[in-house]
């Protein structure tokens, strides 16, 4: 194709603004589907994508377009993931387009991840399309928001296109301006090849489905092509788009977006990012931006039933198949048995990867409490020398007298709010040691970027924000590296024995009123057994808070009065089966929602 005729765009927006509704509208209007055809939302895939309304993996679509001056245009769209997680994936998405689709919603208006995403777009240069969309709604206030973007975006948005995907108003208007607007790639077909790794997925027909950004030189079936930084070859078995339907093609030439295969078993082995050569005459010099993306939360999985190991194992290795992000190891516990470390990009992608083993593949799980990453610098001691560590695990906490410095994760976080809700917000950015950086005010809200330790957030920030601005607060984070903190291990006992499971990394001027949340919880959690049992927390051998749970006095079935035996019974029933879903410690058992429970911080 001439490149004067193709665009590659993505549509950027905040989550909810209706970026998958106006891809799908988009597919519809330019015929890549049929009416029958056209399921909601063809983009978001995956059943979590739906229930929760993001986007999680990448999808391209090719769409071809009649223009108003009578011309045919290959529209390539990419639908990037939704979520601060990915962020990287994101960035290679953007980076393998000319221009950007800005969706803002005409009730809610620029929210901190548009912020976060069209700042990115920027960075790559992209020609920057404004939509307003719901236009629809009573509470539409297009001019206020197109003022928004002006104001606080600093783009011109005299132009934006009003719209609905919802009720399909706009579109005509929308795929103009993608034309005129967004310019044709460039680069040249007969130079060396290179083409970008921009996303890579499993598919069970196809094996490893590779999206490539061809960006020099042309890629075509039976080629033998190097991933540069991956350092393997492959001989390129199929070549093609998707309109949304998997259309196979001769060549993909440069300025062109479309997916290879090649006999590749697991996605592990095509980096996002990578730069795909030919292993004759090909290039010498990878594409800039590449990254090896490091897993930052990590987390223990173990199954309640110790028999489930094995299949345990196998899920996850088949979910690992198709996510090249997340990681796993064996781990073994005193007290949960053999279990995997599993690392991951971040909270929601814990949440994904929980909930598809639990979902898709039936497993009952017990997980730990989420940790991020230390550096530990150690002192020479009389067996070893100076070293230093990257712990992923509580358990693995060294011996504290050899700890010369502990480095914790840090971010920086932009947090978006209606005013009335920011001064608890500013209270818990500030009980979470946050670092305030600025505070500013545009049209009623305000805009906080604090600077937040990792750990303070992994477990339930989020959430906590959620309720307290009652879902109108938005957050959107980047790292920005490891600084000393004055970390220590919080052990907690139950009976006197150690739960290896609720141990957690803490500093050290949060830890007693954390230790103390936890035994609380932990009383009202854990059922009463026949003896007194006590609840500590301990760092090192210094116990920092205490509960006792009181024995228990009468029988479960006493208030039966004896009579009812049908009753009785169910009730002994009812015992057992919570039973099945408990861990024993030492003589004491925990149930499995004791874990999760105990952690929030509430
Ligand atoms: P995304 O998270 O940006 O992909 O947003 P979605 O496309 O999933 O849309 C989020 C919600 O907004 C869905 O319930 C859509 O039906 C709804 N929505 C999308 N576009 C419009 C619109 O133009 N008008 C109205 N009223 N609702 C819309
Ligand atoms: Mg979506």
């Amino acid at each position: 194709t001439d490149l004067a005729l193709i665009r590659n765009f993505s549509i950027i927006a905040h989550i909810d603004h209706g970026k998958s509704t106006l891809a799908d509208r988009l597919i519809q209007f330019t015929g890549g589907l049929t009416e029958r055809e056209m399921s909601a939302q063809v983009l978001d895939n995956m059943d979590i994508e739906k229930e929760r309304g993001i986007t999680i993996k990448a999808q391209t679509v090719r769409l071809n377009y009649t223009a108003k001056d009578g011309l045919t245009y290959q529209l390539n769209l990419m639908d990037t993931p939704g979520h601060v997680d990915f962020a990287y994936e994101v960035s290679r998405s953007l980076a393998a387009c000319e221009g950007a689709l800005l969706v803002v919603d005409a009730a809610q208006g620029v929210e901190a991840q548009t912020l976060a995403n069209v700042y990115q777009s920027i960075e790559h240069d992209h020609e920057i399309v404004p939509v307003i969309n719901k236009i629809d709604l009573p509470a539409a206030e297009p001019e206020q928001v197109r003022k928004e973007i002006e104001d606080i975006i600093g783009i011109d948005a005299s132009e934006a296109v009003l719209a609905s995907a919802k009720s399909g108003i706009g579109i005509a208007e929308i795929l103009e301006a993608i034309v005129t607007k967004i310019p044709p790639p460039k680069g040249d077909r007969d130079a060396p090849l290179k083409a970008m790794l921009v996303d890579s997925w499993y598919d069970p027909y196809l094996g490893v489905v590779i999206l490539v950004r061809v960006i020099a030189g042309t890629i075509r079936k039976g080629l033998h092509v190097k991933f540069m930084q991956g350092g393997t070859d492959h001989l390129i078995d199929r070549v093609g788009f998707m309109s949304p339907k998997i259309e196979q093609t001769k060549e993909l030439a440069a300025g062109e977006i479309g997916f290879i295969t090649a006999q590749i078993k697991e996605v592990a082995q095509a980096k996002v990012g990578d730069t795909i050569t030919t292993v004759k005459n090909g290039a010498t010099e990878a594409l800039a931006g590449f990254k090896e993306v490091q897993p930052v939360v990590f987390c223990g999985m173990f199954p309640v039933d110790a028999a489930e190991f094995e299949k345990l194992r196998d899920s996850i290795g088949k979910l690992r198949l198709n996510d090249a992000s997340f990681s796993f190891e064996t781990e073994s516990s005193a007290a949960l048995g053999f279990g995997f470390r599993c690392g991951f990009l971040g909270l929601l992608h814990l949440e994904i990867i929980q909930e598809r083993l639990t979902r898709e593949y039936d497993m009952d799980l017990i997980t730990t409490a989420p940790s991020v990453v230390y550096r530990i610098q150690l002192n020479k001691s009389r067996t070893d020398p100076a070293q230093e560590l990257m712990l992923h695990n509580p358990a693995d906490y060294p011996d504290p007298s050899r700890i010369e410095q502990i480095d914790e994760p840090w971010i920086k976080a932009t947090i978006y709010t209606p005013d009335e809700y920011l001064g608890s917000i500013l209270k818990l950015c500030q009980d979470r040691r946050g670092i305030q950086l600025d505070l500013t005010y545009v049209g009623g809200r305000a805009q906080i970027t604090y600077e937040l330790p990792l750990n303070e957030v992994v477990f339930d920030f989020y959430d906590r924000l959620k309720s307290i601005s009652r879902g109108y607060a938005s957050f959107d984070y980047e790292q920005i590296g490891l600084r000393e903190g004055d970390l220590v291990k919080m052990s907690i006992l139950v009976n006197n024995e150690p739960v290896d499971a609720l141990s957690m990394i803490v500093h050290r001027g949060v830890a007693e009123a954390r230790g103390r949340h936890m035994c609380e919880r932990l009383k009202d959690l854990i059922p009463r057994h026949l003896f007194k049992i006590p609840v500590q927390a301990a760092i090192g051998g210094k116990v920092i808070a205490r509960e006792t749970i009181a024995a228990m006095r009468k029988d479960v079935t006493a208030k039966c009065y004896g009579g009812d035996i049908s009753r009785k019974k169910k009730l002994l029933d009812k015992q057992k089966k919570g039973k099945a879903k408990m861990r024993e410690y030492g003589n004491v058992s925990i149930p499995q929602e004791a874990f999760i429970a105990a952690l929030r911080m509430g």
